[in-house]
């Protein structure tokens, strides 16, 4: 049974390259604790927004979206890094309680 989750470095990025980019676990591979689905949803609203922001202007509409994509998905991806190492703690029962009171975020 394999014992390791596969993430992408929190915070990574790229430089723009003209034409392409990437969405969803793609881009921000990350713990599976509930954002990469709804981070990948919000990657092709935020294209599809940018896009339309920027007819005919391809390189524009990319900048833009990464540009907001990086910084989202990164706070997503520190969170759920850190709510992945909560888990796998010996005293994850305890941190996990702890979490979920209202002062324990
Ligand atoms: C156990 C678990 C629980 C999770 N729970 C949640 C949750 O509660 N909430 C949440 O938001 N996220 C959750 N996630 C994360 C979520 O599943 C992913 O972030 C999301 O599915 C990413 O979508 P995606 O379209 O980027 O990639 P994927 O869903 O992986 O889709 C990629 C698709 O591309 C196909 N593909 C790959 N290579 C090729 C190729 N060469 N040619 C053609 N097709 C190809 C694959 O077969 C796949 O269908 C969970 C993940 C796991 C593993």
């Amino acid at each position: 049974m394999p014992r390791a989750i596969t993430t992408l470095p929190v915070g990574v990025t790229w430089p723009a390259k003209p034409g392409v980019t990437l969405l969803g676990d793609a881009a921000h591979l990350m713990p599976p604790v509930g954002q990469g689905a709804n981070m990948a949803l919000l990657d092709g609203a935020r294209l599809g927004q940018a896009l339309a922001a920027h007819p005919g202007d391809l390189a524009a509409a990319v900048e833009e979206y990464e540009r907001e994509m990086f910084e989202r998905t990164s706070a997503a991806a520190r969170h759920s890094a850190r709510i992945q190492e909560m888990l796998a703690a010996p005293d994850a029962a305890r941190r996990m309680l702890a979490f979920f009171q209202p002062s324990g975020r």
